[in-house]
């Protein structure tokens, strides 16, 4: 390809921009997994990875993308057959529908519009019926990455409690975690999956299983084939810096630093900068006269916002003028929205300047795609942004 002058701009909802500080950690070289440099290395990032989940508990880290920990959520705590309870929110809690029903269980789907993140009221109304307590996990994605709608976990929770019901509580926080608030043990989550590629700002290829007691001690009794997912054997060698298998030393480097970096921001101040620049973008794609995918304002992502296409017009026309024109990498529609709407990250290491730049190479593809808009966008970002800085 020919070269092209500046930064490519990466605003898909993750993989995000991997900051330079990252980089030059993942490229010190590789050690021995087995010595003690990594030992130490390995101590420290387990115990630093805790605050992020705001859990005390133990978190699991796996060399592999977010789906693998999907699997390792499920295999680890449950047994053949038996039913869960999921949510539809989007394309990636369809997703998890499809793995969990090949690994064999048996979902029981609350079906969804993909426009609203996970009602509370239709968990609890479900689970009430469930007198036998035959649904052993409920299932739902925090941070709908297909739509940008984040779901009120903490009223999920309350729902299941609520109805009485004795199920795990399994979020998927692969988009939310270090961007959108989470917090495994105060919001009573059992497992907590998430991801590197998102809000921590690496590369992909670790993924993670935050752990309560209660998916503890059913992982005694899961009856689901695991080998390599095994959370036992992790729990096991982790407090003397070991892992099982040959573990991702060099993004294990980079998340040492990536924990650094949101602490000393201070997870709450990035969460702020999250909403803003979210805020700040929808502000945009109103004055362009175009709808935003979330419909509940309750429900909006700070991680991304799903914009939607006119009648008549193609996402995928537009995020293709985008990249030619400018460079810049815009998330398509997925699954059943795929060309209906385009999705805007705003995620990771992000800053207001990146943002103009972001909206401003959407507001000019939207016109040269031939998208009937409104101008005036990006100045509303700016209004926005200059009187909330
Ligand atoms: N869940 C959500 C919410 C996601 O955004 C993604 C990926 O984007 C996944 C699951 C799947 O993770 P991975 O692609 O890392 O396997």
């Amino acid at each position: 390809m020919a070269h092209r002058a500046g930064p490519h701009f990466l605003q898909i909802p993750g993989p995000s921009n991997v900051p330079g500080r990252i980089l030059r950690a993942i490229e010190r070289p590789t050690i021995d997994h087995r010595g003690p440099e990594f030992q130490a290395l390995a101590k420290e990032v387990l115990e630093k990875i805790k605050p992020i989940f705001k859990t005390k508990n133990p978190v699991i880290i796996f060399p592999a993308s977010g789906t693998g920990a999907w699997e390792a959520a499920l295999v680890n705590t449950l047994s053949p057959g038996d039913k869960v309870l999921m949510v539809e929110t989007g394309q990636f809690s369809t997703l998890w529908v499809e793995l969990a029903t090949r690994i064999g269980l048996k979902p029981e789907v609350i079906e969804g519009d993909w426009r609203h993140g996970v009602d509370p009221a239709e968990v609890e109304a479900r689970l009430s019926k469930d007198k036998g307590h035959e649904i052993k996990a409920v299932c739902c994605v925090h941070n709908e990455t297909s739509t940008g709608v984040t779901s009120r976990i903490p009223e999920v929770r309350k729902a299941i409690d609520a109805a009485g019901h004795p199920a795990l509580f399994m979020v998927d926080t692969i988009s939310g975690l270090a961007s959108a608030d989470l917090r495994h043990d105060e919001w009573g989550i059992d497992v907590t999956i998430s991801g590197s590629q998102k809000g921590l700002m690496l590369p992909p290829g670790i993924s993670f299983n935050a752990v309560s007691d209660k998916a503890l001690e059913a992982a005694k009794s899961s009856k689901m084939t695991k080998s390599y997912w095994e959370w036992s054997s992790q729990i096991g060698q982790n407090p003397t810096g070991n892992f099982p298998y040959t573990p991702n030393t060099n993004l294990l480097y980079g998340l040492n630093e990536a924990c650094d970096m949101l602490m000393d921001e201070g997870l709450e101040n990035v969460f702020a900068r999250h909403e803003r620049h979210a805020e700040a973008t929808r502000r945009a794609v109103r004055q362009w006269g175009l709808e935003i995918q979330c419909e509940d304002t309750r429900e909006y992502s700070p991680v991304l916002t799903g914009v939607v296409m006119p009648e008549g017009h193609d996402a995928d026309a537009v995020r293709k003028v985008i990249l030619d024109k400018f460079d810049m990498s815009l998330g398509a529609g997925l699954g059943k929205v795929k060309g209906r709407m385009f999705r805007i990250g705003h995620l990771g290491d992000f800053n207001d300047l990146m943002l103009c730049g972001t909206l401003s190479g959407c507001e000019m593809g939207l016109r040269m795609a031939g998208v009937p808009i409104q101008t005036g966008g990006v100045q509303a970002a700016l209004d926005y942004l200059s009187g909330n800085a």
